[in-house]
C-alpha cells in the first residue's frame, strides 16, 4: 500500500536545493506501487513528475501535482556465459551504487559513468553520459508502466529513441511510461575506453589498469570541477553542448579561432561552457543563483535560490550567447512545469 503525503516539501528530492512544496507526493517501494497508483486515479496525465534524485530537475515554488519519488530497489542478473552479463536493477537504485557494484563484480561498460547523481531508472530516461560513454551502448531493455494504457511495457534499445541526453522518455509522449528497471548488457572482458583526453591524460600511459582504477580517475576528474551537490546545490552541466552546422562552425571559427568544437553524425558539437565563459558569466551571480566560479556550464544555488531566480539567470545567458554567437543554447536541466 502506497503512503500519500499531502503538502510536501521538496528540498531533500532535488540537488538544486530548492524547497518546493508539492501538492502530493508517493515513494515508490515496488513497481506494483505505480499499478496502484494509477489504478487509483492518482496518476492523471500531466499531473505527476517522476523523481529520482532530482539531480536535473528545476522546480517552482509550488507543485500543483503529485511527486512520485522512485525508491524501488534490486539488482539481478538475468543471463551470463563465458563474456557477457545481463543485470536487470530497478528504477530506484542509486547510480552511483550500481556502477560500484559492477565494477566490483567484474561487470565492465559503466566505469567511465562514475558518480554521475541520480537513480538507475533516470540513467535510461536521459541517456546519461560522460567520459566517452553513454549510458545507451549498454542497455539492452527497459521496463515500464504506461500510465496512459494503465499496463506494464517493455522497450527494446532500439524502441527508446536515444541520442545526446535524448530518449523518447523525455518528451510529452513519453512521459505516460514511468522507467520501473532497465537491463543493462555489460562484458566481463575488461576495455578501457580511453577516447576523452582528460581521462586518458589522468591514467597516463598503461595506467588503466583496471575498470576500477578507471572508475576512481573518473571520480577525481568529475570533483576537481564540479560542486558536489551537498555542497553548493546544483544541476551539473544546465546546458546541452550545441551542434551546428560545418558551415557555421567555420563562420564562426573565423571569427574565434580558439574555439573548441568535434564533429559528431549531426554536425560540430560546440562547448555550451566555453561560449558562456567567452560572455563572461563565469563566477557571475544574479540573485540567488550564480555561475559556478571553476565551471560556467554549470548554475548553483546561492542559498534561499528559487525556481524563478535560476530562469532568470538561464535566460539572460541564453540571450547573451545568442547575440554574440548566433548560437541557441538548449537547457539540460529540466524546469518543472506545475501543470
Ligand atoms: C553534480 C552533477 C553532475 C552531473 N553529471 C552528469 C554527467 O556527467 N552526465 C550526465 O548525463 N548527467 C549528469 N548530471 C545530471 C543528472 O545526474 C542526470 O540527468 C541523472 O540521470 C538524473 O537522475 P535523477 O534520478 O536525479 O533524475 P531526476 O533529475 O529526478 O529526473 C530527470 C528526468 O527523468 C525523469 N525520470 C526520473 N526517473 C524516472 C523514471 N523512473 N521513469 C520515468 N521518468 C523518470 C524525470 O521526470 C525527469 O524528467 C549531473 C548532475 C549533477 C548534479
Amino acid at each position: 500500500m502506497v503512503t500519500l503525503e499531502s503538502e510536501a516539501s521538496l528540498l531533500e528530492y532535488n540537488t538544486f536545493g530548492i524547497d518546493c512544496r508539492a501538492k502530493g507526493l508517493a515513494v515508490v517501494r515496488e513497481a506494483g506501487d505505480v499499478a496502484e497508483l494509477a489504478k487509483a486515479g492518482r496518476l492523471c496525465e500531466g499531473g505527476y513528475v517522476v523523481i529520482g534524485q532530482g539531480s536535473n530537475l528545476v522546480f517552482g515554488e509550488r507543485y500543483e501535482g503529485l511527486a512520485l519519488v522512485m525508491r524501488n530497489k534490486g539488482v539481478k542478473v538475468v543471463t551470463e556465459n563465458e563474456g557477457e552479463v545481463t543485470v536487470e536493477a530497478k528504477a530506484g537504485e542509486v547510480w552511483d551504487e550500481f556502477v560500484r557494484r559492477c565494477v566490483a563484480e567484474g561487470w565492465h561498460g559503466v566505469e567511465n559513468l562514475t558518480a554521475i547523481p541520480g537513480t538507475v531508472g533516470a540513467s535510461a530516461v536521459q541517456n546519461i553520459g560522460a567520459y566517452g560513454v553513454e549510458a545507451k551502448d549498454v542497455i539492452e531493455g527497459v521496463k515500464a508502466y504506461d500510465v496512459r494504457g494503465r499496463r506494464e511495457v517493455e522497450f527494446k534499445r532500439e524502441e527508446c529513441g536515444y541520442g545526446y541526453r535524448e530518449s523518447r522518455f523525455k518528451h510529452e509522449e513519453g512521459k505516460r511510461y514511468v522507467v520501473t528497471s532497465v537491463r543493462y548488457r555489460l562484458s566481463k572482458i575488461y576495455e578501457p575506453v580511453l577516447t576523452y583526453k582528460a581521462l586518458a591524460d589522468e591514467l597516463g600511459e598503461g595506467g588503466a589498469k583496471d575498470a576500477e582504477t578507471v572508475s576512481r580517475a573518473v571520480e577525481r576528474i568529475r570533483w576537481s570541477k564540479l560542486p558536489k551537490p551537498e555542497d553548493l546545490g546544483n544541476a551539473g552541466s544546465f546546458f546541452k553542448n550545441p551542434v551546428v552546422t560545418r558551415e557555421r562552425y567555420e563562420w564562426l571559427k573565423k571569427e574565434n579561432p580558439d574555439m573548441p568544437a568535434h564533429e559528431t553524425e549531426d554536425g560540430m558539437k560546440l562547448a555550451a561552457g566555453w561560449l558562456i565563459d567567452r560572455c563572461g558569466w563565469k563566477g557571475r551571480t544574479m540573485g540567488r543563483c550564480g555561475v559556478y566560479e571553476k565551471q560556467a556550464l554549470v548554475l548553483v544555488n546561492n542559498g534561499g535560490c528559487r525556481g524563478e531566480d535560476v530562469r532568470r539567470l538561464a535566460d539572460a545567458i541564453k540571450d547573451d550567447v545568442r547575440g554574440r554567437y548566433g548560437v541557441e543554447l538548449e537547457c539540460e536541466a529540466e524546469f518543472v512545469r506545475s501543470r
